[in-house]
This record gives C-alpha cells, sequence and structure tokens, in this order.
C-alpha cells in the first residue's frame, strides 16, 4: 500500500523521519513510500505550495502523511502561493471533510496539564469537527451600509447533505469507542444548527446502539472543563469543532503530543500533527516526535485497517513516557531522534 510522505516546513522532516522509523518497525514492508514537495519547501524548489506531481502523489496513495507547512521566509508572498494554502488545497481536492482529533492525557504527563490532575486523567475523547463546510466557506465580503458605514459578512450555511455525511462519521467513530455520541450545535438560536440537530436525529435511527445527545456549544466549552470525562466522541461544525478541539488539546500536556486525521468517505486520509512547523526549533532536534507518530498510528487504524498494530505504537508511545522519556516541551532533555529511539525500545 502507497503511503504519501509530505514532510514539509521545519520540524516537518524531522518529526517525519521518526514516525516512518516506527511504521517500519511495526508493519515492516507492507507500506511503501514516496515522498513529495510541500509547503514553503516546494515553493521553493518548484514555485508553488502545492506542485500538480504533490497532488498526484496524494491522489494515488491509500494514505497521506503530512509534517507540517509554514516558513518565515514566505509570509510576504501572495496568498495563494503561501505554504499554508498546501494544506488546504490539499483538503479540498480530496475532499477531506472530516476532521478527527483525539485528547486525551497520558498519565505520565498529568502534571503537564492545563486541567487538575484527576480532571484530566479522565479524559479520553475524540472531537469529530465537519471541515468543508459552514461560515468559512459562505459568501463572505465587505459592505457599506445605508448611513455609509463599513459592514462585513460571513454566511454561515450547511446543507443536509453535509450534515449527514459528518454525523455518520460521528456515529462510526462512536461504535468503535464506547459508544457515546454528543452533537454539539446552537440549535436555540441558529438555523444551520436546527438542521444540524434535525439530521443527526434523523440518522440516529441506523444507529440504535449509539447513545446520544445533544449539547449547546457554550454548554460544550464549559462541559470540557468542568467534568470532560463525560465525552466519548463529540460531532459538531468547522466553526464551533476550531474552537471546541483546540480547547479540549490544553489538557494533554503538550501541542507536541497531539495527532489528527483528516477523513474523506472512502477511508482515505491525511495524517498529521496538530503543531505547526516550529520555525523557532526547527534543525535543533528538539521537536517533539510523539504527536506524528501517534498520527502514523492512527493511520493504520483508520486508513489501513490495521488497529492491532494502531494499538502497538499507542502502547509503546505510553511506555516511553513511563521509562522518563521527554523532550524539552515536556520538561525533558531528548532530542527528537532519542525520542522516536525511546518509542521503538518501548515496540
Ligand atoms: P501554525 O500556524 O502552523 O499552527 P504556529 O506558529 O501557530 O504554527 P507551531 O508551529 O505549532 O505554531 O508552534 C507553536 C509553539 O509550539 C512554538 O513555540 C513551537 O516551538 C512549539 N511546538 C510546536 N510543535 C512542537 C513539537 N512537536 N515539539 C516541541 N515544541 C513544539
Ligand atoms: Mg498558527
Amino acid at each position: 500500500m502507497l503511503i504519501a510522505l509530505l514532510p514539509g516546513d521545519g520540524i516537518g522532516p524531522e518529526v517525519i523521519a521518526e514516525a516512518v522509523r516506527v511504521l517500519d518497525k511495526v508493519v515492516g514492508d507492507k507500506l511503501s513510500y514516496e515522498t513529495g514537495a510541500v509547503g514553503g519547501a516546494a515553493y521553493k524548489s518548484a514555485g508553488h505550495p502545492l506542485p500538480p506531481e504533490t497532488l498526484d502523489l496524494a491522489k494515488r496513495a491509500r494514505a497521506i502523511l503530512f509534517g507540517a507547512v509554514g516558513d518565515p521566509d514566505c509570509d510576504r508572498l501572495e496568498r495563494h502561493l503561501r505554504p499554508e494554502q498546501a494544506i488546504l488545497g490539499l483538503r479540498k481536492e480530496l475532499t477531506l471533510f472530516a476532521n478527527l482529533r483525539p485528547a486525551t492525557l497520558f498519565k505520565e504527563l498529568a502534571d503537564a496539564s492545563a486541567l487538575r490532575p484527576e480532571v484530566a486523567q479522565a479524559i479520553d475523547m475524540v472531537i469529530v469537527r465537519e471541515l468543508n463546510g459552514d461560515v468559512y466557506f459562505g459568501e463572505k465580503g465587505m459592505r457599506k451600509t445605508a448611513s455609509g458605514r463599513r459592514e462585513g459578512y460571513d454566511v454561515m450555511s450547511y446543507n443536509e447533505d453535509e450534515v449527514a455525511r459528518i454525523a455518520r462519521v460521528g456515529f462510526e467513530t462512536a461504535r468503535a469507542r464506547r459508544g457515546k455520541l454528543c452533537s454539539v450545535d446552537k440549535a436555540n438560536v441558529l438555523e444551520t444548527s436546527q438542521l444540524w440537530r434535525d439530521v443527526v436525529i434523523e440518522l440516529a435511527a441506523d444507529y440504535p446502539d449509539i447513545e446520544l445527545s445533544h449539547m449547546y456549544v457554550d454548554n460544550a466549552a464549559m462541559q470540557l472543563v468542568r467534568n470532560p470525562g463525560q465525552f466519548d466522541v463529540i460531532v459538531t461544525g468547522n466553526l464551533f469543532g476550531d474552537i471546541l478541539s483546540d480547547q479540549a488539546s490544553m489538557c494533554a500536556g503538550s501541542i507536541g503530543m497531539l495527532p489528527s486525521a483528516s477523513l474523506d468517505s472512502n477511508q482515505k486520509g491525511l495524517y498529521e500533527p496538530i503543531h505547526g512547523s516550529a520555525p523557532d526549533i526547527a534543525g535543533q532536534g528538539k521537536a517533539n516526535p510523539l504527536a506524528t507518530i501517534l498520527s502514523a498510528g492512527m493511520m493504520l487504524r483508520y486508513s489501513l485497517g490495521m488497529g492491532a498494530e494502531a494499538d502497538r505504537i499507542d502502547m509503546a508511545v505510553a511506555k516511553a513516557l513511563e521509562n522518563g522519556a521527554r523532550t524539552p516541551d515536556l520538561g525533558g532533555k531528548l532530542t527528537t531522534t532519542q525520542m522516536g529511539d525511546a518509542v521503538l525500545a518501548a515496540l
């Protein structure tokens, strides 16, 4: 099975290298790899952040393991040439509409969480965020009011098919976990949210085994801090998911710990750490590779049907932490490669 490796900028290549070493150990030659240029690196080598050859590779591959894009040298380029456009282009071209972000705290990192340890340790959830619709993609513009004042507007819209396909991912994800789905909306105020809730309820007929609940987004923000252990899977729209998933990430101890997946409707996916290219530490061996290693695990689980192998990766990461392996972001001294070594040793 072909895997596209898109390391990108900054620490991207460093963390991808560790993830590939772990994959080699866990699944050996069942996977083959091709590397593509993306982001600022691709702009510099090929004149575009998402060159046609890279897009073609991404389309051919069963899954994509992505590092990070973002390069201070490219800050002044026209918007369509900036590194960040590469990831937006891939999401759009490959119709990656479902963003899965697990939020868990490894118990060894309890001190590093923004929440009280006993609260943080109970967290074991996945946030399923819709990625291709909502207020980010609706009509937007700037106009003048009748009295000549400036007015900006962004239209929030979802159609029922868009809601149904993400809701299905939510139900399926819950089915593969503890069977609880919480749909987050603002149905007391927004038409889009009323449709969202109606469609989720209609779909629930196909999932009698799933315990479904609904929550307003403001309450969800509060509950994530007050009692996050109540959540198994949260499904929500693009805007609410953007905010809630960043909020949930604060339980994990470091941005260097959090993986993510972006899926289409055929289990093809792009897997990446949620952190960026971290230009401030690039090339110094300081990056924590665990978010990318865990992303590789998600790739095995969600795109390649290798759940047992994915479990092995998760357990090896936990074991490495238990053995005291820490990069600087976790208060330790290990280099990126030494953290990779620690995971390999745990395997
Ligand atoms: P983006 O816009 O791509 O999200 P950003 O500049 O907002 O990027 P990051 O690149 O994620 O944010 O970096 C934010 C901070 O977190 C930086 O100080 C960076 O060094 C640190 N950081 C990010 N990823 C890691 C990692 N894997 N290991 C250690 N530190 C990290
Ligand atoms: Mg940023």
